[in-house]
This record gives C-alpha cells, structure tokens and sequence, in this order.
C-alpha cells in the first residue's frame, strides 16, 4: 500500500494529485493528470501554504486541505493525543498533559476515530482477493453509559499475521444474575436499537471478509463455539469454520484440560488483542470512571486501536523483530510511526465503506440513553 512517510505540510514542492471538493468530477481521481494552477498562498506563524484552482470547478483550495490538521487551531495536539489515547490515556489527563480543553482531546479522538476507519477500509481494500490465513474470531465484551447497555465488538484477526481484519459493533440484552434494584434500574432504560445483535454483526463481518478471499478458496475461519457463528457460516458457502468452544475450567491455578489447551492456542491471536485493548485502552479497563458513554466514540476508539495494532505496533513484543502484522500481510515495508499514520489527510467519499462504516464515520449510532447525541454531518469537516 503506497502511503507517504513525509506529513503534507512538510512537502516543499506539494502537487495536489485530485480535487478536494467532493463535488467536483475530478474529487475521484486515482490516476495522473488532474489539472490544477497555484493560486497564491498565505502565511501562518510557521510557514507559508500555498493555495491551488481545479480548473475544473474553478474552486480554490490549499495544501492544507490534505492535512490531518485541516482547520484545527492546535494542530500540534493531533499527534501526542492520539498517542496518549493509545497509552492508556483519558480524556482528562490528555488535556491536562497538552493543557488544552478537556473537550479538545474529545473532539480529537473523533476526528482521530474517523481518519482511523478511514486508512482501515483502504487497507483492507488493498488485501483484496489476498487472505491466505485462516482468521480468527471473537467478540469483544464492553458497553455504552451503564452495564445494563453490554454490547460485543466483533474482532477478526490473522491466525498467523496478527492482523485486525475487522471490527462490527453487536449490542445485546444485559444478561447475567439481577438483583431486583438493577431489574427496576433496567425496566426505566430506554429501548436501545440491537440492530441485530451478535447475528448479523457476525454476518457483515463474513460478508466484508469474504472478497478478501482469493477465486476459489475458502475462508477458513476460527471461532469459539459461540452458536451464532455456525448459523452465519452456514448461510455463507465459502466459509468454513472450524469450532473450539470454551470448556468447562476448573478453580483459579487449576491444569487445563487438553481441550482448553487447544481452545487456548487455537484462539490465541484474537485473546491477545483483547488482552491489549484492556491493557492500553483507558476506555475498556474494568472498573473505571473513564468507561465509555457512547457505541460510536467507542467504535472510533477501537478503530484507532486497530490501525495502531496493524501499523505501529509489533506483532510481538516479545520478540526482538521490528515486524507488524501490516508487514506480515504485504501492506507495509517497515513500521509506521503515528507521524506518518497521520501525514494525509483521507477523504470518505474516495474510500469504499460498508453501511455500519458509514454509519459509525457520520456518527449516526446514537445512544438512546443520553439526550444530545452529536452527528458528524458538516459537509466540508474531516
Ligand atoms: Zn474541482
């Protein structure tokens, strides 16, 4: 995947490669030739940015329009929050590290989400028709504002490379022992939107990861037992999977049997990430007061989580080798810092997402339980 080293605003001789206005005929262009003549410039504190014309829809737009910082007043912060989230950061110490707002890293962390989910669907468009490993399965435990509002990620990950191929949100009824305050706490909730629940999040997930799948070859899937997984293979003909339900285990320090030590192995690589998430994402640490209030600010989150899982980080830390699950798959050469992870700005409407992708970037999943739910809708904004 060709994805530049150098941020645009360090580029000296910058030549826009296509229009940035979304409505212009050239805003799709994936080849050479777009035509454009250098329209002036203007200064900042820092450095001068050149502006350009399309020459087709006679609009104006500047270097800065391809930027990751496009329109930001501190475009300094995007960077250090977006590595600070990473680090197990909350909102609020963020901001008192980068003494800024509380609500600055807030609004970051969206538009970091949204650029993540973005460089995602180009990776995985990239791996089309390339999947050679079996991939494994798993949804991730979490909830929105209170635990009477659980929901399941569905993580999908490379049995060899390690790699996030996926994420899909599955909210679910709150099960489990209730005393009769929570059952009164949970009849007052509103009625949440399951959109489906496990099963047809499990569905998208096979129905994006099957035109990863070589002509024809199987998709070759890892799961846990869980029964949604058989029916949602069974209705997809290329898709074979191959069960290790969770066994019974004995008290805390107790040898496992032979099948949990197969369930173990076989499910290491989604275990793993989950481990990471819990470990490095302050949002889904157990028993905080950083916990998440809204699906889709999670969602975003987890999709930065995934591109630094694929890009920057390490397959194994363990391990002396400066190799990433992107390397493994072919998408990289070498490990991308979150300077370059954020050198271009990308554009929604150049990107090919799924209808949960593009629900999650307009920030269209919203949470019943709490009053204003902000919609990503500006027609210009990143
Ligand atoms: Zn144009």
């Amino acid at each position: 995947m060709d994805w530049p080293r150098t941020p645009v605003e360090r580029v000296q001789l910058f030549r826009p490669a296509f229009c940035p206005w979304s409505g212009c005929p050239e805003h799709h262009r994936r080849d050479r030739g777009y035509r454009f003549r250098r329209h002036g410039f203007y200064g900042t504190l820092r450095r001068t940015v050149p502006r350009f014309l399309c020459l087709t829809c006679r609009r104006t737009f500047s270097r800065q329009t391809f930027s990751t910082s496009y329109y930001l007043k501190r475009p300094e912060l995007l960077l250090p929050t977006a590595a600070a989230l990473q680090a197990g950061g909350a909102l609020r110490q963020i901001a008192r590290t980068l003494t800024c707002a509380p609500s600055t890293p807030a609004r970051l962390a969206a538009r970091l989400g949204r650029h993540a989910l973005l460089l995602h669907c180009r990776a995985t468009a990239h791996l089309r028709g390339r999947l050679s490993e079996p991939v494994v399965l798993d949804h991730f435990e979490t909830f929105e504002f209170s635990q009477d509002c659980p929901f399941g990620v569905a993580t999908v990950v490379g049995a060899r490379s390690w790699f996030v191929y996926g994420l899909d949100p599955a909210p679910h009824a709150r099960s489990g022992r209730l005393t009769a305050r929570q059952k009164h706490r949970l009849a007052t909730r509103p009625r949440r939107e399951l959109r489906g629940g496990y099963r047809a999040s499990t569905r998208r997930t096979l129905k994006n990861l099957l035109p990863l799948v070589p002509e024809g070859k199987n998709l070759h899937l890892i799961g846990d037992g869980h029964p949604v997984y058989a029916l949602a293979a069974a209705e997809q003909p290329r898709a074979l999977l191959h069960s290790f339900p969770n066994p019974p285990r004995g008290p805390k320090g107790s040898p496992r049997s032979p099948a949990a030590r197969a369930r173990d192995q076989a499910m290491f690589p989604v275990d793993l990430l989950h481990a990471l998430l819990r470990h490095s994402v302050a949002h889904h640490r157990r028993e905080t007061i950083a916990f998440g209030r809204r699906l889709n600010a999670l969602l975003e989150r987890l999709f930065l989580a995934a591109v630094w899982r694929n890009f920057v980080k390490k397959r194994s830390e363990r391990r002396p080798v400066p190799v990433s699950p992107a390397m493994q798959v072919g998408l990289a050469r070498e490990l991308w810092t979150w300077r370059r992870v954020l050198s271009r700005r990308l554009f929604r409407c150049r990107e090919s997402l799924s209808t949960i992708q593009r629900t999650l970037y307009d920030r269209a999943w919203t949470t019943t339980l709490l009053p204003r739910n902000l919609r990503h809708d500006r027609v210009h904004a990143y």
